[in-house]
C-alpha cells in the first residue's frame, strides 16, 4: 500500500455540549481529555486543550478506520477531523489544502474554515474564499455548498492550523464521568445496553448488574453479557459487572407467587438487589431498557407497581423510544449484533400465557408476604460475582507491524 503523500497526523476534537457548562466548563474539558487518552492509548498522544476544541497527536502508524469507530463513541464528541498541522501562515494552509485535494477524487467541493483565533488576519470568510480559488485554480472541481463531495476543513488555533478533508460525527452528549454513578440493568435483549449507553452520554459512568438464571445455555448467556459489556467499555473505560446467581430466587419465587404474576415479582427483587448494589458502589440511582407497553410488564400500573420497591429514581431513557429506534441506536453503538444471538433471554422462561398488565403495588406485596424478601435480597446481593471488563485495545503499532 503507498501512503499519500499528506497523511492526517493529529485529531481535532470538537465537542458538544461543554460549551453551555459556564464555570464548570474546565472541568468538562478535563475530564473528556482523560477519557480520550484513556480510550486510545496508544494511538492518540499529547490531548491537548486548544480553545474550544481538543487537540490530539495520532501515532504514524495508526490504523485511522480503527480510531474513527473508537472516538464515534465517545460520549462528549460532536464531530472529530482527521487534519495536519501547519503554521499559522496563509500560504502553508492554501498548500496543505491544495495538497489534500489533490490527492481526493471529487468534483464539486467546499471549504469550510474556523476560526477560533481572532488575530489571524482573515476571518473564515476570507479564508474559504481565498482557499476556495487557490483549489479551484491548481486542482479544478466545482464549488458547491450543499453537500459536495469534498470538504475542506480548516480550523485557525493559536499555535497551529489544521487542514484535514475527513470529519465524523460522534455521539455527543457530555464526557462520562461529569454526572456521577448509576447502576445498569442488562439482560441480554437489545434494550438495556441501549438504555445504558445513552446514560452514558449524559455524562454517567454506569455499573453494569445482570441477573442470570440457571439454564443450560448459561456458559453462552454469560459470554454474551461480557460481550456487551466489552462493547459497552468502548464508551466508558473499564466497566465493572456484576453477574448475580438467580436461579434460588427463581425457584422461591415460582413456588409462592402465581404464574400470571411472576414476571413481575422477579423484576422487584431485580431493582431490590441492584439498589443494594448501588449503596455498595455509590450509585445514585438504577438505570432499565424499559420502554412503555413494548411488553406486558411495561403498562403504566406494572412499572409503577415495579418501580415502587426502590427508594432510588429508576431511568428508563427508551420510555419513549418506538422499537425500531432503539434497533437502530443499537446497531450504531455496536450491541445489536450480540443481543440477538440466540440464548440469554433469561425471562422468556416466566412468560405465562396471561400475564397480568395491571398489576397493583399491594397485590404484589401480598403474594411476596409468602417470601423472606429480605433475605434473598442479601443473599442475591452476598452472591455477586464482580469483574472489571475493558474495550478491546485498539491496535498498537507494534502489534500491527508485527502482523
Ligand atoms: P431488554 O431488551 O433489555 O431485555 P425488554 O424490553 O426485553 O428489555 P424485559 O425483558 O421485560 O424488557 O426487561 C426490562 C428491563 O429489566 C430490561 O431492559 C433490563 O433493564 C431489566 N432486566 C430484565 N432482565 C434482566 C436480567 N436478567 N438481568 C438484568 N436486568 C434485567
Ligand atoms: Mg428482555
Amino acid at each position: 500500500m503507498s501512503d499519500p503523500a499528506l497523511k492526517p497526523t493529529v485529531a481535532i476534537l470538537h465537542y458538544d455540549e461543554i460549551g453551555l457548562k459556564g464555570a464548570n466548563r474546565r472541568k468538562f474539558e478535563e475530564q473528556l481529555r482523560r477519557n480520550v487518552r484513556q480510550l486510545c492509548r496508544p494511538v492518540l498522544r499529547e490531548v491537548e486543550l486548544d480553545y474550544g476544541y481538543l487537540v490530539a497527536r495520532i501515532d504514524s502508524a495508526a490504523d485511522l478506520g480503527g480510531l474513527r469507530r473508537r472516538l464515534e463513541l465517545i460520549p462528549g464528541i460532536a464531530n472529530f477531523i482527521f487534519a495536519v498541522p501547519t503554521p499559522l501562515d496563509l500560504e502553508a494552509i492554501v498548500d496543505a489544502a491544495v495538497e489534500l485535494a489533490q490527492q481526493s477524487s471529487f468534483t464539486t467541493f467546499k471549504v469550510q474554515a474556523r476560526r477560533s483565533n481572532k488575530q489571524f488576519p482573515l476571518d473564515s470568510l476570507e479564508l474559504n474564499r481565498t482557499v476556495g480559488s487557490a483549489i479551484l485554480e491548481r486542482v479544478g472541481g466545482k464549488v458547491r455548498l450543499e453537500d459536495p463531495d469534498l470538504t475542506v476543513h480548516i480550523e485557525i488555533g493559536f499555535r497551529e492550523a489544521y487542514v484535514g478533508t475527513e470529519r465524523y460525527r460522534g455521539v455527543g452528549g457530555l464526557p462520562v464521568g461529569t454526572a456521577g454513578k448509576l447502576v445498569a440493568l442488562i439482560s441480554g435483549g437489545i434494550d438495556s445496553p441501549v438504555a445504558a449507553h445513552l446514560m452514558m452520554r449524559r455524562g454517567v459512568k454506569v455499573v453494569l448488574v445482570h441477573f442470570q438464571n440457571e439454564t443450560e445455555v448459561r456458559a453462552e448467556t454469560e459470554t454474551k453479557i461480557y460481550d456487551l459489556a466489552r462493547v459497552l467499555a468502548r464508551s466508558q473505560g473499564p466497566t465493572t459487572l456484576y453477574i448475580v446467581p438467580f436461579a434460588e430466587l427463581q425457584f422461591a419465587i415460582i413456588a409462592a407467587v402465581p404464574a400470571r404474576l411472576r414476571m413481575l415479582v422477579y423484576r422487584r427483587f431485580m431493582l431490590r438487589i441492584a439498589t443494594e448494589l448501588a449503596r455498595r458502589v455509590q450509585a445514585k440511582g438504577l438505570v432499565v431498557g424499559d420502554s412503555l407497553s413494548q411488553v406486558a410488564s411495561q403498562t403504566l400500573d406494572n412499572l409503577q407497581a415495579t418501580y415502587a420497591v426502590t427508594p432510588l429514581n429508576v431511568y428508563a431513557p427508551l420510555m419513549g423510544f418506538n422499537k425500531n429506534e432503539t434497533v437502530e441506536l443499537a446497531k450504531k453503538i455496536g450491541t445489536y449484533e450480540i443481543s440477538i444471538r440466540p440464548y440469554g433471554d433469561c425471562c422468556t422462561f416466566f412468560v405465562p400465557e396471561h400475564p397480568e398488565t395491571r398489576a397493583s403495588r399491594k397485590v404484589l406485596e401480598a403474594v411476596e408476604a409468602g417470601l423472606d424478601v429480605e433475605a434473598l435480597v442479601r443473599k442475591g446481593a452476598q452472591g455477586a460475582r464482580r469483574q472489571v471488563v475493558y474495550p478491546e485495545p485498539l491496535p498498537t503499532p507494534e502489534a500491527m507491524s508485527a502482523g
